[in-house]
């Protein structure tokens, strides 16, 4: 029997290029493109290809899996997301019901059969390059985890001094107020819509990383990707690249609340940047009935989104985190 979906399901495909080292070691996959108009990735990807393929780095110990671009239809269009955000809800599904789920299916065990993830990104506002990280090891429901500090040194030797922790966390309970809100939203309602690359990785055992690069257009972005793949190429001992020190100074912080823009009219107080400090009690924004917004202790304003859609997230609030591994600075 033929099923339907080989008819229906998109065309086209995902493309990876491995290279296997003849001695044994970690096993590293590094994503472009999950978001199809965040060039970075590709270029720093391709970039590394043509080296390898002419011989000018090689590859001695473990596996190296490139896929210099995960959402081809995203891709193409230019755009975030080809049917959806493919960094949201990725897992595998018997039953795809969009582009995403059917790329889904290919990625999740591309990444289940490796032991560490760099997922290259840009974002859309100015700012300097930050690495999303994990928690730390714990045996909770929400993300169990056993491999905080090999993820954390990593992310140390990427290049950006910026780490940010706690996404899965904020995530859950911005959704738990969402559906507080409103009892008839759907799925996207559910902690598990915040499994993304990274978190799908520590959910099979790996580690992994998002390193968001710069905005979209700085031609410094792909630079900032290239030099944190040869970094973890480096570390990870798959290649002879040079580890560089970690930067001395860091600044980690921990996502603590997520608030939901809720109408059309409500508005920012100022053109927010990311990882703009607030002191508790500043505006943040204003709501269309004239309520402030205000930063609830002394912290950051981060991912603000002055577009964002009517129930979904408008800023992060995060404050100074703290792990013995990362030696941090003050502002
Ligand atoms: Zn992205």
């Amino acid at each position: 029997m033929v099923s339907s979906d080989v008819f229906q399901g998109p065309l086209g495909h995902l493309r990876a290029h491995q290279f296997s080292g003849l001695l044994p070691g970690p096993r590293l996959i590094v994503l472009g493109g999950v978001h199809g108009n965040e060039v970075c990735g590709p270029i720093a990807i391709r970039r590394l290809l043509g080296e390898l393929e002419r011989g000018e780095r090689v590859v001695s110990r473990g596996l190296l899996t490139l896929v210099p671009v995960a959402n081809p239809m995203a891709a193409a269009r230019g755009t975030r997301q080809g049917e959806r955000n493919l960094n949201r809800r990725l897992v595998p599904s018997a039953h795809p019901q969009d582009y995403e789920d059917h790329v889904a299916n290919v990625l999740c065990p591309w990444l289940a059969a490796h032991d560490v993830l760099l997922d290259l990104h840009s974002f859309h506002t100015a700012g300097r390059p930050f690495a999303m990280i994990g928690p730390l090891d714990n045996a909770g429901p929400l993300e169990p985890f056993a491999h905080a500090d090999a993820e954390t040194r990593l992310a140390m030797h990427l290049g950006p001094t910026r780490l940010v922790e706690g996404w899965l966390e904020s995530y859950a309970r911005g959704v738990a107020q969402r559906r507080a809100r409103d009892p008839s939203l759907g799925f996207e309602t559910g902690p598990a819509y915040g499994v993304g690359t990274t978190e799908y990785m520590r959910s099979q055992g790996g580690y992994g990383i998002t390193l968001e690069c710069g905005q979209h257009q700085d031609p410094e972005a792909p630079e900032v990707a290239y030099r944190a793949i040869g970094q973890a190429l480096a570390l990870l001992g798959l290649t002879g690249d040079t580890l560089m020190p970690p930067a001395p100074g860091f600044r980690l912080l921990t996502l603590a609340d997520v608030t939901d823009r809720l109408h059309p009219d409500d508005r920012f107080a100022r053109d927010w940047s990311s990882f703009d400090p607030v002191a508790s009690g500043d505006p943040i924004g204003t709501r269309h009935d004239g309520t402030v917004v205000r930063a609830p202790a002394d912290g950051h304003v981060v991912f603000p989104n002055p577009r964002a859609e009517p129930g979904q997230e408008w800023f992060y609030f995060a404050r100074p985190g703290y792990r013995a591994q990362i030696p941090t600075k003050s502002n």
